[in-house]
């Protein structure tokens, strides 16, 4: 069934660092082989080895409209004949600017990059510029792209100094990250207490989805945006994995404003992009308006912008989000009778069209919370679901994504199968 697949995997092993470009591709949270990919279209996906998927992946988030949708296709094939790159300014970065605006309003002014990650290292460096501080608060279990300082998360106690998450991040960069536990305000308070005057920002996933998903509790991000009014520190939403996603961003549906937003994944329609942006003081720092240097040989890119706008425009029809978040929700009321009816502890969440469930009885609160749900019955879970064609993220610890081009057939043959792979991963 995935002899192709197996096959080319072990090509890749010998040429590829894990035989990937990304380390979660590499199926270690579930075990097996990665599935070789060959074909998109709409909610499907077609493997090497001809077998189909409904996606629940999406590319890790950006394909809102499913794949290969029709408008963005036509748009990047365009752009493309008109020439890939220019290393100069093109009218297409003002119109995607004008839309992303028109989704959020907060950033006056933006900046465009080649992927999230390079987002939130402009943004920290802005804050930096800005506040003349170096220390940055963040939250455990959140992720912010692989920047050497943010990829800290252990703590304990309160607000500890961070110790490095992977080798080759020297103990001195991490030490600039201050980690505490996601939704404890006690946390924050003490954090602060403690860091204040020295703190540049503090960045949250404001709906956290990097550790499954998990929701910001009443009173959580109110809590970040008058501490660091109170303290000049600046406050980052890291809106990349949520972003577009959510009527409003995190930011209108919780009606907190931030200082500055991360953006990703969505805003590029399948093409590498990243944007970051807000208040015009903090913006005016970075280059060439300020000291604050940022660049990007492929930044503004004319395909990705193409692709980024002909989404937004997709997503900005009337009726298009709203119909994404009722078969979202369709989809966990499912999962969640699934698992009541086969007797199982599970907790499924969403929120707009972000989904996440865990083996577990009620949602998780933070990073501490998630880590205990039964990860060796999602392996088991896992592969029964992807025999029966459902692809989703190969970890327990990600978030599910729902594009435009998921029917209710898609989803009554998810709940289906999600009912049929708990009874047989069970005991
Ligand atoms: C994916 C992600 C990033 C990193 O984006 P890349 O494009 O992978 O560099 C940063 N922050 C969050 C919240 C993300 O989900």
């Amino acid at each position: 069934m995935f002899s192709r697949s197996e096959d080319l995997f072990e090509q890749a092993v010998a040429l590829l660092v894990g035989g990937v470009n990304s380390p979660v591709r590499a199926f270690k949270g579930v075990g097996g082989t990665p599935v070789f990919m060959a074909s998109g279209h709409g909610s499907h996906i077609t493997d090497e080895d001809g077998n189909s998927y409904i996606d629940y992946v999406l590319s890790w988030g950006p394909l809102i409209l499913g794949h290969a949708h029709p408008a963005v296709v036509e748009a990047a094939i365009a752009a493309v004949r008109e020439g890939s790159s220019f290393g100069a300014p093109t009218a297409r970065e003002v119109e995607m600017a004008r839309a992303v605006q028109s989704f959020y309003p907060s950033l006056e002014k933006m900046r465009f990059t080649s992927s999230g990650t390079e987002a939130v290292m402009g943004a920290i460096r802005a804050a930096r510029g800005f506040t003349g501080r170096s220390k940055v608060l963040k939250f455990e279990g959140c992720y912010h792209g692989h920047a050497d300082y943010l990829l800290v998360k252990a703590g304990s106690g309160a607000a500890t100094l961070g110790a490095p998450d992977s080798a080759g991040v020297p103990a001195s960069f991490a030490a600039e990250t201050i980690v505490v536990p996601y939704n404890d305000v006690k946390a924050v308070e003490h954090a602060f207490a403690e860091h204040g005057r020295e703190l540049a920002a503090v960045i949250v996933e404001p709906v956290a989805g990097n550790m499954g998903l998990v929701l910001p509790e009443p009173g959580f991000l109110d809590a970040l945006r008058n501490l660091a009014t109170h303290f000049d520190s600046v406050l980052i939403f890291d809106e990349v994995l949520v972003g577009f996603r959510i009527q409003g961003g995190a930011q209108g549906w919780y009606q907190i404003k931030p200082d500055l937003t991360c953006l990703g994944k969505v805003i590029g329609g399948g093409f590498p992009v990243g944007c970051y942006g807000g208040r015009r003081e903090i913006m005016n720092c970075v280059a060439p308006e300020g000291p604050v240097y940022q660049a990007g040989t492929l930044s503004g890119n004319p395909v990705a912008m193409a692709a980024g706008l002909a989404t937004l425009e997709e997503l900005g029809r009337p009726g298009v989000i709203e119909a994404l978040d009722s078969r979202t929700e369709t989809l966990v009321k499912g999962m969640k009778a699934a698992a009541k009816a086969e007797g199982v502890a599970l907790a499924a969440v969403s929120i707009g069209c972000v989904f996440g469930f865990f083996f577990r009885a009620g949602a998780p609160r933070s990073w501490d919370e998630v880590k205990v749900s039964d990860a060796v019955r999602f392996k088991r879970f896992y592969h029964a679901m992807l025999k029966r064609g459902v692809y989703l993220a190969p970890s327990a610890f990600e978030s599910g994504f729902l594009s435009t081009a998921h029917s209710f057939e898609d989803i009554d043959k998810t709940v289906a199968a999600f009912r049929e792979s708990l009874r047989e991963s069970g005991g």
